[in-house]
């Protein structure tokens, strides 16, 4: 079964908004089967974001990631992973839909909240990154 990581970024989780988040995806429908409150480390938010290191906002987006804990989730569905960018909304919250997460919640792309993969391969990849084995239901 399909399943996409998602990931409260550390503004989210400063601002209080975990529960608010956690509960948009629980009334959709989509089965919860991991999820931790954790520090990343600096190794780790590298290597999730590997794909935009060339990118010239990479180090701040690092500094962002690590800058306080995240709330680190694996969800489960048939469609979670698009369903779950729809819920998410644009990655740029001015642009995003009200309705959306980041729509109804953020205003920088650069504090956005929230994370969720971009495809089923990317969301298996990513949750093995974030996850051990016995942390998942
Ligand atoms: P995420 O992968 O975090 O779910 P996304 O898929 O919507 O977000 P990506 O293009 O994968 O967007 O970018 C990853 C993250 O990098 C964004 O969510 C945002 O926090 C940051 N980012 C992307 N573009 C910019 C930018 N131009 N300036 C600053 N930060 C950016
Ligand atoms: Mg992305």
């Amino acid at each position: 079964i399909e399943q996409s990581y998602i990931m409260i970024k550390p503004d989210g989780v400063q601002r209080g908004l975990v529960g608010e988040i956690i509960s948009r995806f629980e009334k959709k429908g989509f089965l919860l089967k991991g999820l931790k409150l954790f520090q990343c480390p600096k190794e780790l938010a590298q290597e999730h974001y590997k794909d935009l290191n060339e990118r010239p906002f990479f180090p701040k987006l690092i500094e962002y990631i690590t800058s306080g804990p995240v709330v680190c989730m694996a969800w489960e569905g048939a469609g979670v992973v698009a369903s779950a960018r729809k819920l998410i909304g644009a990655t740029n919250p001015l642009q995003a839909e009200p309705g959306t997460i980041r729509g109804d919640l953020a205003v920088q792309t650069g504090r956005n909240v929230i994370h969720g993969s971009d495809s089923p391969d990317n969301g298996k990849r990513e949750i093995a990154l974030w996850f051990k084995e016995g942390e998942l239901a």
